[in-house]
């Protein structure tokens, strides 16, 4: 039936840039019932550690099953949920929904954490963020547990208002990531000023580690220097072979995510990345039960 569908679409495409406007008026007027009516899921692609390819956490990615055009992209409806402000609750949803799953995860490994990504827009406003403190407060998960991911020229902006808002994240216990590191407008000094606790390395300069050229790795380098020089944990992103995932490791680079270990599923695919953690699991759990 989706099929059909997308060939039905392709039916009434008179072709060039009229039809492109059809399809952008469909996903953009879509976007509503895209919520309501459960066509909204979450992928999860799991975070290892590049050492011992041990999973650590999971990066929740928004997907969107379109009635009749099938599957959409991220990259293809969230500007519209942007601009039509729909992004707010589906941000919240998402964050509810990721929080739901590390709950159950974490019953086997309670060192497992969950990465959300987070447009700027729902950092407009006040009440937005309070939603959010509370969606995560509500879960009852530790400090650290939920990283949000913002991308770099959010930072552009360093006004005590924007620094107040990621304080007030921080102290609700969320963990602040910077998405696509290093190919946005920001200068390093924002993070100075802003307390971010991991740097996710763009796939931009992991793909380029694939050759083995002295200089192709310097970006990286620099980039895990500055995260210890500040003590915070860096994470590359679009690792998609193992000569790749060598490099970043003897580069210092602990966590990686890509398709050469997983690619985004749904939580019932990856979820046999989960393993029992060294103080989780019921192994491990039961004997103090007894004892006490
Ligand atoms: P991102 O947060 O940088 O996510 C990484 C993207 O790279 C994902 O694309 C993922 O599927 C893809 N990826 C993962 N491993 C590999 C690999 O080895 N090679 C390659 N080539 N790609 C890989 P996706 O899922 O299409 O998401 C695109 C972007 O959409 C995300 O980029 C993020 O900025 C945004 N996004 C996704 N979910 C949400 C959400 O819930 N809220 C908001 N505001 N933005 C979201
Ligand atoms: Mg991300
Ligand atoms: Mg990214
Ligand atoms: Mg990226």
């Amino acid at each position: 039936a989706k099929q059909q569908g997308r060939n039905c679409f392709r039916v009434h495409r008179p072709g060039g840039s009229e039809s492109a406007q059809q399809r952008r008026q469909a996903l953009r007027g879509g976007l509503a019932a895209a919520l309501r009516e459960g066509q909204l899921a979450l992928a999860y692609q799991p975070q290892l550690d590049l050492a011992s390819r041990r999973c650590v956490g999971m990066e929740a990615l928004l997907r969107w099953q379109h009635p009749t055009l099938g599957a959409i992209r991220p990259m293809d409806f969230i500007p519209f949920a942007e601009s039509g402000g729909q992004i707010v609750p589906i941000g919240e949803w998402a964050l509810q929904q990721a929080c739901a799953q590390l709950v159950q995860w974490r019953r086997r490994d309670p060192r497992l954490r969950v990465g959300v990504n987070l447009s700027p827009v729902q950092l407009a406003d006040d009440a937005a963020l309070e939603r959010l403190c509370n969606i995560l407060a509500d879960s009852g998960l530790a400090a650290g547990a939920v990283e949000l991911e913002l991308t770099e020229n959010l930072l552009v902006d360093r006004s005590p208002v924007m620094l107040g808002r990621m304080a007030r994240l921080r102290a609700a216990g969320f963990g602040l990531a910077i998405d696509d590191f290093g190919i946005g407008y920001s200068s390093l000094a924002y993070l100075d000023s802003f307390p971010v606790t991991t740097l996710k390395i763009d796939r931009a300069f992991v793909r380029p580690l694939q050759e083995q050229v002295a200089h192709r790795s310097a970006i990286v380098q620099a980039i895990v220097a500055v995260g210890r020089a500040l003590g915070i944990e860096v994470v590359a992103e679009g690792i998609e072979t193992e000569r790749q995932a060598g490099r970043l490791a003897q580069l210092g680079c602990r966590v990686g995510q890509g398709y050469l270990f997983a690619e985004p599923q749904p939580a019932a695919q990856v979820d046999h990345w989960v393993q029992p953690g060294p103080d989780g699991g019921p192994a491990a759990t039961a004997p103090g039960r007894f004892t006490s």
